[in-house]
């Protein structure tokens, strides 16, 4: 995803809303209006200073990605025809070796340290069929996207010793049961289960084959004539979150003290949004599987941090930014975010009741940089009625350290390249990588070295 500032914006926006009849439309609609001077006020005077360790709970090691995708003609000639590819770039830092790349006088990013990595740099891709484009002879379009989703998700990316093997993950998030009701093909209602053993399946009345990643519901969005943009971009949702939990099962399975000195950086929301979404349960349930173990042993929870670059959050944050005092930090609530960001008085439920697994936070450094950072909810799921949900998710004392300790990794991390971004997630999406070659490398250096800071 760019960063804001990245790429110049074109265009001739201003124009297009000062037509009349865009004018008179936008009369009738509620959006997110710049605040007004009291109304600003009044936001900033609820936000409070931001907690810190004092950098006593920085982690050793974090893990940062970044995903991109891709719909691209497979030639000049063909430009309906295409090919949509899913890349996710993930980079290990130990925290030693950081000091090493920044200048400290000017905390720059040294770009020829920063060249140096990318020389080693490498992703990990997910080829999928685009528009126009029947994969393996399948019957459909539909049906060729399903059968590539399987076939990307259940290849081994890893060249290490250590299998990196999406599938594997969504098995372990469900607990190793997955089942189906209809034929994804012809939605005859069957009840399809899969297993370790078990990933295909076949339709009893179309004879196609079913595989255990269409749980995931991907394809639905794919059509043999529009193009399928929408979906490799659930994909790239799915895959991003689904390494990020690979890298942490791995190195909960190999040194479960490890994970409490790790912390783990990823760009977008802690959510997935449309068909895939009730993964997001999954992932919500896991974590607080993880953590429930690090709680037994007296360690800190995981820390998983999902940074915002743009967004309505974002956008709302840099509206309030010159009202806000530095060093501050906002919960957003539902009555928050359904008041100022939404920009409508309606409440729901709960914001996010079917997509996220993290809360929202709005934070504004010491040094004057504002951002919108996620952490996981403390909670198994939300049994809880929406409302009681709503009130839980927002109570800051049910996360632990978790809020200071992010605060300060966004603090150590912040960057004065970029608005809204911290080093390692700049790195990634640099596509650099330190000492990693081939895709999964970050997950061999992991869990092989033990996290020793000089193999790194
Ligand atoms: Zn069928």
């Amino acid at each position: 995803m760019p960063y804001k500032g990245e790429v110049a914006g074109k265009g001739g926006h201003s124009d297009f809303v000062r037509n009349p009849d865009v004018a008179e439309f936008l009369a009738e609609c509620d959006y997110m209006k710049e605040p007004g001077e009291a109304e600003a006020k009044a936001m900033a005077s609820s936000f409070s200073s931001a907690p810190t360790e004092n950098g006593s709970a920085l982690p050793r090691f974090v893990v940062a990605s970044d995903a991109s995708k891709s719909d691209t003609p497979i030639s000049d000639r063909l430009p309906s025809t295409q090919v949509g590819f899913v890349k996710v770039s993930q980079v290990l830092i130990g925290m030693e070796k950081y000091g090493e790349l920044i200048d400290p006088n000017t905390r720059f990013v040294d770009p020829f340290k920063v060249a140096e990595m990318h020389r080693n740099a490498s992703a990990i891709t997910y080829t999928l069929p685009g528009s126009n484009v029947r994969f393996q002879g399948a019957k459909s379009v539909k049906d060729g996207f399903r059968r590539a989703v399987f076939k990307q998700l259940n290849a081994n990316r890893s060249q290490g010793e250590n299998k990196l093997i999406l599938v594997n993950t969504l098995m372990t998030l469900c607990n190793g049961e997955i089942e189906i009701e209809k034929c994804p093909s012809c939605s005859e209602q069957f009840t399809f289960k899969f297993s370790a053993d078990q990933l295909e399946a076949t339709c009893g009345q179309c004879s196609e084959p079913v595989f255990i990643t269409d749980w995931l519901r991907i394809h639905e969005d794919v059509s043999d004539f529009g193009n399928n943009t929408s979906a490799i971009t659930r994909l790239m949702n799915v895959v991003e979150h689904l390494l990020l939990i690979t890298l942490i099962d791995q190195v909960f399975n190999a040194n479960l003290r490890a994970l409490a000195s790790m912390a783990f950086v990823m760009d977008g929301p802690l959510a997935l949004f449309g068909q895939p979404a009730k993964l997001h349960a999954k992932i919500m349930a896991y974590l607080h599987r993880v953590n429930s173990r690090l709680a037994s042993l007296s360690l800190d929870p995981l820390l998983v941090v999902g940074l915002q670059k743009t967004g309505e959050v974002m956008d709302h944050a840099n509206l309030l930014n010159r009202f806000l005092p530095a060093g501050v930090l906002r919960v957003i609530d539902d009555e928050y975010r359904y008041k100022y960001i939404k920009g409508s008085n309606e409440q729901g439920g709960n914001f996010g009741s079917e997509t996220y697994y993290g809360q929202d936070f709005l934070f504004k450094t010491e040094r004057g940089r504002i951002f919108t950072f996620a952490v996981p909810y403390p909670f198994r799921d939300k049994t809880n009625s929406d409302k009681a949900f709503a009130r839980q998710k927002a109570d800051l004392s049910e996360y632990g350290n978790s809020i200071s300790r992010a605060c300060d990794l966004i603090r150590h991390f912040e960057l004065n390249l970029y608005e809204s971004a911290v080093v390692p997630v700049a790195l990634a999406h640099r596509h650099a990588s330190i000492s990693i070659v081939p895709g999964g490398k970050v997950l061999d250096i992991i869990t092989k070295t033990g996290l020793k800071t000089d193999s790194i």
